[in-house]
């Protein structure tokens, strides 16, 4: 007769072995960005967009193209009956980004760690699929939004886009005292941190993730980013210098 002793004794050590294995990936692999669907979000991004412009980026003309026959009037109606009829492509949008991202995200995260000295791994960051091309993020909790429409590389693009604005704008709050008291939303830090992020994804070892350009979305900020790249050429390497020397480029507007 065997002895189970030596054989469960085996079993065991490779149990507890399996078991550490699984905690020490755990903890070092989390998921940073999720990605959900969220109609009543949709009701106040039409809302707030239905007549908005920002730096030559027309979103009202946006949320038209797509949806023509929505209005003030109806589009509570519009977007529910826009859900309803079109839940199976909105739930497959959703679930190829999530797809996508949780293969991708980990490399994209790596390499913004090394770009600003900090630890994103543990930061947690939530995008909701919207049937509007308008694609905002809210700073405050760290959300944005997709247009479904996107193909998945373009999906991919805005997920990343948005993580590296919040953790620019961590960066700005832990290490630059002259971001101090700036709107996140608006003006220079927000002008400077739609430059950047054209800069840093175009940098090979984003590129190599992203897999194509990154375009500047806000014709307005042309002129401004032609003056911001030389700055950063020569502070590469150095983020909280590049941030300070960049912002002097915008006029001093004195605190209200
Ligand atoms: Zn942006």
């Amino acid at each position: 007769m065997v002895s189970l002793g030596p054989i469960r004794q085996t079993l065991n050590n490779v149990l507890t072995l399996n078991l550490l294995a699984e905690m020490a990936w755990g903890f070092y692999y989390s998921i940073m960005i999720t990605v959900k669907l969220n109609k009543e979000l949709d009701y106040e991004v039409y809302d707030d967009f239905k007549a908005f412009e920002m730096s030559g980026a027309n979103f009202a003309e946006a949320i038209k193209k797509d949806h023509s026959n929505i209005h003030e009037d109806n589009y509570l109606q519009y977007i529910d009956d826009f859900y309803k009829t079109n839940s199976d492509l909105l739930e497959k949008s959703c679930q190829e980004i999530n797809d996508y991202l949780s293969q991708n995200q980990e490399a994209f995260f790596a390499k913004m760690n090394e770009l600003f000295g900090l630890d994103f791994f543990t930061d947690e960051y939530l995008g909701y699929i919207s049937i509007f091309n308008c694609n905002p993020r809210y700073v405050e909790n760290k959300t944005f939004q997709i247009f479904y429409k996107k193909d998945l590389l373009d999906k991919a693009e805005v997920a990343f886009h948005e993580s590296l604005h919040f953790a620019f704008f961590d960066f700005c709050d832990l290490f630059v005292d002259e971001t101090r008291n700036l709107d996140k939303n608006n003006g220079p830090l927000w002008e400077l941190s739609e430059i950047f992020n054209v800069i840093i994804l175009n940098l090979p070892q984003f590129q190599t993730i992203l897999k194509r350009p990154e375009q500047l979305f806000y014709p307005g900020l042309k002129e401004k980013f032609k003056q911001v790249q030389p700055i950063w050429l020569v502070n590469e390497g150095n983020l909280k210098n590049f941030i300070a020397e960049s912002l002097n480029l915008w006029p001093k507007v004195p605190l209200t």
